[in-house]
């Protein structure tokens, strides 16, 4: 406790909120255009200032200098802030990265990690996307480089950032890396810290893009497999392995698509893949008897409407005719059938039976992710959560089986939360502050259903 501290931190905040007041309120219509400009600057600095100070706050709440952190303080700081748990995870990492850090009460800083870039963030010097060009050039450097070259390269790109635009920076970034590594020379550890495939959101056409850093070992693979969809080979809806060449119309890029298709596919069908949580590794799609039915029929008549997409374990969908085409492969080792009304499970094809498949299955159904209230973690990443309390010899009732991330579950078991099945058969979740509530990220029908205030 430090009430000095504290009072001239509130007293400060005061009279910000009380500047905001008066700047909205003021208007600024007769201004003139010199004098608004004059505005526009001084509030960019403001926001850069205020950008800075929400770094260190963010580093001292999930690191404290004045004693250990609490469990769950990022998830808890996501919440207050109501920003995305990456986003938290995002600012404690480059806070840690210019912030000195004590190892105790009373002791000396050891200096941070960028001290240039920690003093340009504290000046209220640069905006967030300088830090992301100035991070990702010294990242981009290989382990060899010596700490004084990495040092100066620091140096030459935050007095950069200071000046001029992030664009520039980023073209300093480049001077650098040609500079201090002309040869392109990275060792296996380098490649290895760089190696990420991203898959963004899947868009309204169900289309998703991916992008990244195959390692040598990725490549080689990617490229056998590739090889082997040459012209006329393995092209999609088509019963045998070749056709005609000169009937096959894809792009190079069409059948670079195909290849990792067909080489994901034939991984699953191979049945090698083991198991994940119980279950052998598949696709879940979740659809209805009626669903299925429906687009079944749809295929064969186009007069009957296909039916809403399928529902993955990873949360995305599905259309009903890829669904039906994947069934019609032969191999359909990735389909769960649920019963519309009651949303059981009536048929799981072909999947390597546990003796827990069946909750888990159960789970995908009426969770279809992580129950906690605001949780995003799909299906696949869940863990099965036992509520209310779980005896280990007891019936494996599967309406007291829920779905829950790692971190929530622990979260749950260390007492962080309370759980309780609601009326309506749903997990609902407390923190101590409110009545249980129940996740409904993953049920985008009832969020839209709720009423507003
Ligand atoms: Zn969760």
């Amino acid at each position: 406790m430090d009430p000095v501290a504290e009072a001239r931190v509130m007293a400060a905040l005061e009279a910000v909120d009380a500047a905001y007041s008066v700047l909205a309120d003021t208007c600024t219509d007769g201004v003139g255009p010199a004098f608004r400009m004059a505005v526009a600057v001084r509030l960019e600095a403001a926001a850069r200032h205020h950008m800075g100070l929400s770094y260190r706050v963010a580093g001292e709440i999930c690191d404290p200098p004045d004693g250990p952190a609490k469990r769950g303080v990022k998830a808890r700081l996501a919440r207050e802030l109501r920003v995305n748990r990456s986003e938290v995870d995002r600012r404690a990492k480059l806070a840690a990265r210019v912030r000195g850090r004590r190892v105790g009460l009373g002791s000396d800083a050891l200096p941070p990690e960028l001290p240039r870039l920690a003093k340009a963030l504290r000046e209220g010097l640069v905006g967030e996307a300088h830090i992301v060009e100035v991070c990702k050039a010294l990242d981009a450097l290989p382990r060899w480089v010596s700490p004084v070259q990495k040092s100066w390269a620091e140096k030459k790109l935050v007095r950069h950032a200071t000046k001029q635009d992030p664009a520039f920076v980023a073209v300093v970034g480049k001077a650098l890396d040609a500079m201090l590594n002309p040869d392109g020379v990275f060792d296996d550890r380098d490649r290895q810290a760089r190696r990420a495939v991203t898959m963004g959101r899947q868009g309204p056409d169900g289309m998703s893009k991916i992008s990244g850093y195959l390692t040598p070992e990725a490549r080689a693979y990617f490229e056998a497999i590739s090889a082997a969809v040459r012209p006329g080979y393995h092209v999609p809806d088509t019963e045998q392995t070749a056709v005609d060449a000169t009937t096959d119309i894809r792009t190079p890029g069409q059948r670079r698509h195909d290849a990792l298709v067909w080489g994901m596919r034939t991984a699953l069908e191979s049945g090698n893949l083991g198991a994940h949580r119980g279950i052998a590794v598949m696709v879940i799609a979740r659809t209805t008897v009626q669903d299925l039915e429906q687009a079944a029929r749809a295929v064969a008549d186009q007069s009957v409407p296909m039916p809403p997409p399928a529902t993955t374990g990873g949360g995305s969908w599905l259309p009903m005719r890829e669904l039906i085409a994947m069934a019609a492969q032969g191999a359909m080792p990735y389909l769960a059938v649920f019963d519309g009304h009651s949303e059981r499970p009536l048929y799981l094809a072909r999947g390597q039976r546990l003796a827990t498949a069946d909750h888990r299955i159960i789970c995908y159904a009426r969770d279809r992710g992580c129950t906690r209230p605001g949780c995003t973690v799909p299906g696949y990443g869940c863990e099965v959560h036992h509520a209310p309390a779980w005896v280990p010899d007891g019936p494996g009732d599967a309406d007291k089986l829920f779905f829950a991330c790692g971190p929530d579950n622990r979260a749950e078991a260390v007492g962080d939360y309370e759980t309780t099945v609601t009326a309506e058969g749903r997990l609902g979740w407390s923190d101590g502050t409110g009545p249980p509530e129940v996740n409904r990220i993953h049920h985008p029908e009832e969020l839209l259903a709720e009423d507003d205030p």
